[in-house]
């Protein structure tokens, strides 16, 4: 007639077994009670084993063994299932609730029945003489239980859409932390893609965008930048002699004894492997060729840690944008500038204007 194993399966489904009692399921056994002038109601579902009372009246306990309901037969036909005298059949003259205390003559139960047509238990009402119920109480019977059903769906629903609620906000957690560990990992690759590894200053990458972007501000604003060249003096001698490991730590000393002393808008790049730029944004020729003289006795006027006594020096070429400059004309001068200083014999700094060059 119904497949057991599915219709067990559908009952667990609602997860509505051993929940404490709820007022509104309640409600209907106080209503079919009344209705049926009945002293005991029930909303009865039958489990594998028990029949166990989401709502009772007059009862008094929870569950009884399934052996002894009288509510199991009522799985079995569509509708009511109605017994007028229990002594009256054989099915239920020798049930220790008929036969004995709380001596049971009449049962009438209305199908608890799925969408799918499985059956759950009934809704039922008791009484201890033979009777009968009305037209009426019959149809009530039977409206209140497809009223039963009908909670019992509506619990489920809203059982299953705040899962799903839970189940979004879970995955909407995952989504944002997801997002912060790929923000984060963002910013590792820019920093990486930016960055020199021994000094952590700015590398060639920056330093070529910044000089374009400086470049095109000059041509919108005519806000002039400078820019200086660095390169230490002799610096293979000073691997030669020291070994490459001391050499990464002076560049990296170097890095450090440069980077407080120039403002924030001014940009500190390492270029290439003993080789710096300084680009100064909103700087005449004049100034520029201070700061470079600034940063030239910062490195002559005081020992690196590593070396001892052994001096090092760097030499600076310095340049100012003018009227028609591109980036590689004003890198150029800058070079042809710093190329000159070490011409003169290192440790100094010296500028070059587009008229200086072809001197
Ligand atoms: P000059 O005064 O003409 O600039 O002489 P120099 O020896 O500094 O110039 P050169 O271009 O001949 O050699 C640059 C040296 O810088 C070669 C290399 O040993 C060293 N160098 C380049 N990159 C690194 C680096 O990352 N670490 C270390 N320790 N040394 C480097
Ligand atoms: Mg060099
Ligand atoms: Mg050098």
């Amino acid at each position: 007639m119904f497949d057991e194993q599915a219709r067990l399966a559908a009952l667990h489904d609602y997860q509505i077994l051993d929940t404490p009692p709820e007022p509104e399921f309640d409600d209907f056994t106080r209503l079919i009670a009344n209705i049926c002038e009945a002293p005991i109601a029930a909303i009865n579902l039958v489990d594998q084993d028990r029949q166990w009372f989401k709502s009772e009246i007059g009862l008094g306990v929870r569950e009884t063994p399934l052996d002894i309901s009288i509510c199991k037969h009522a799985l079995l036909q569509k509708g009511l299932f109605v017994v007028p005298d229990t002594t009256r059949d054989p099915q239920f003259v020798n049930n220790p609730l008929v036969a004995g205390d709380p001596y049971l003559r009449f049962y009438a139960g209305a199908l608890l029945e799925t969408e799918d047509g499985l059956p759950l238990g009934t809704l039922c009402v008791l009484d201890y003489k033979p009777r009968t119920l009305t037209p009426e109480q019959e149809d009530a019977l039977l409206i209140l239980a497809r009223q039963v059903i009908a909670k019992l769906e509506l619990h489920r629903t809203t059982r299953s859409l705040r899962e799903a609620l839970e189940r979004n906000e879970k995955l909407r957690e995952e989504l944002q932390g997801r997002q912060r560990e790929l923000l984060s990992l963002n910013e590792d690759l820019t920093r990486l893609a930016t960055t020199d590894p021994l000094t952590g200053l700015s590398n060639r990458r920056v330093f070529e965008g910044s000089i374009a972007q400086e470049l095109s501000r000059f041509q919108r604003t005519g806000v002039a930048f400078s820019l200086i060249l660095l390169d230490l003096d002799d610096f293979k001698l000073i691997n030669d002699r020291f070994g490459h490991d001391t050499g990464d730590q002076v560049l990296r000393e170097l890095a450090d004894r440069l980077r407080p002393t120039v403002r924030e808008v001014d940009l500190l790049a390492r270029i290439g492997g003993e080789e710096f730029a300084l680009l100064l944004p909103d700087t005449e020729s004049e100034a520029a060729v201070e700061v470079a003289e600034r940063l030239r006795l910062l490195v002559a006027g005081r020992g690196f840690a590593p070396l001892g006594s052994k001096p090092v020096t760097l030499s600076a070429g310095v340049t100012t944008v003018c009227a028609d400059d591109t980036e590689a004309s004003v890198f150029g001068r800058a070079d042809e500038a710093l190329y000159r200083a070490k011409d003169l014999g290192r440790n100094k700094v010296l500028a070059v204007q587009p008229t200086d060059i072809g001197e």
